[in-house]
């Protein structure tokens, strides 16, 4: 067995009860045996969780509630209601495990004003390291001056905001009859990677530079692309104005996980993309193997130093914990 290093692990989901009936649209498609074993997974936040922490070196991780929560639901009184809600039974059951659980709060995008507050009662109050949220909220998206008030306050409270995906609100043509596309396995990370990068040329990160956005399953394919972002945004600006090139906000403004996507190659291009402070550990927990993430971060060809940063000096850094590394 290889080396195991200190990890922390930010892409990591929980089930609130009465929050099934919002993610019934993606958990139908998984078969039916390991659609219990998730349901067991997601709404343990006890000792099953922390069993597969303990063996796979993971010493703290910050939790969410599953996709895609409150982003689905219809009515602004019970969205803002409901992620209350959530955020403190969260809170409640990470008091049982305080050394070993945060939380990112839900925060209801419906009412950016109502969202802002909620985020600072669930920071200043309960503890919280920030937002997860699923998502466009029924087709809003967050470049919408409308949302200035909630990225201010983000960044007045200096916690990072983690997008996470979400199904597209429609299709495109190029999706037609394949339904296997629209999902985890490409749909999400085009749509989650569009939305990261509305909020990047809509000027999110001009207006609030000191705004963290962390995008997972290895930023969603967009450092990759870094060049290209720079190179064609040149030719073809559509009098879209930026203070910096688009890849100077990778890294200061955007940053990644590594979760759901073990692959070493992948792994190496993104941090030299991104540098080594950019790109964070995170398993995606219930739905990716733990123990595969751990062994893939452990055995990766890169040096300690980088290592340590990419498996807990970062997170740290960003999450305000003690640090334990230089970054
Ligand atoms: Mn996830």
């Amino acid at each position: 067995m290889s080396q195991q290093i200190r990890k922390i692990a930010l892409e990591e989901h929980f089930m609130a009860p009465g929050f099934e009936e919002y993610s019934k649209a993606f958990i139908q498609h998984i078969p039916d045996d390991q659609r219990r074993q998730l349901g067991t997974k997601l709404s343990d936040i006890d000792e099953i969780r922390l069993g597969e922490m303990d063996k796979a070196g993971i010493d703290y991780v910050v939790l969410s509630q599953t996709g895609p929560a409150v982003q689905a639901e219809p009515s602004v009184e019970k969205a803002i209601a409901r992620a209350r809600e959530n955020n403190d039974f969260l809170a409640r059951r990470i008091a049982n495990h305080p050394a070993r659980f945060g939380g990112f709060a839900c925060v209801p995008m419906q009412d950016p004003q109502a969202a802002a507050a909620e985020l600072e009662r669930a920071v200043m109050q309960l503890g919280f390291h920030g937002a997860l949220v699923n998502g466009h909220t029924l087709g809003t998206y967050y470049d919408d001056r409308r949302f200035d008030v909630f990225w201010e306050r983000l960044q007045a409270l200096d916690v990072p905001f983690y997008l996470h995906p979400i199904d597209m609100l429609a299709l495109p043509p190029s999706f037609a009859g394949h339904p296997e596309l629209n999902g985890a396995t490409w749909g999400w990370g085009v749509e989650t990677g569009t939305h990261a990068l509305r909020l990047l040329f809509g000027g999110v990160f001009d207006r609030y530079p000191g705004v963290k956005v962390i995008v997972g399953h290895m930023g969603e394919g967009l450092p990759f692309l870094r060049w290209r972002f720079d190179s064609r945004f040149g030719a073809y600006p559509f009098g879209v104005k930026l203070a910096l090139k688009p890849s100077e906000y990778f890294t200061r403004n955007l940053v990644i996980t590594t979760s759901g996507v073990c692959s070493h190659p992948a792994l190496m291009g993104a941090i030299g993309e991104m540098g080594a402070q950019g790109v964070m550990f995170s398993v995606d927990y219930p739905y990716e193997s733990t123990a595969a993430a751990a062994e893939f971060i452990d055995t990766a060809p890169m040096d300690e130093g980088t290592r340590a940063l990419v498996c807990h000096g970062n997170a740290e850094r960003l999450l305000k914990l003690n640090a334990t590394v230089d970054a």
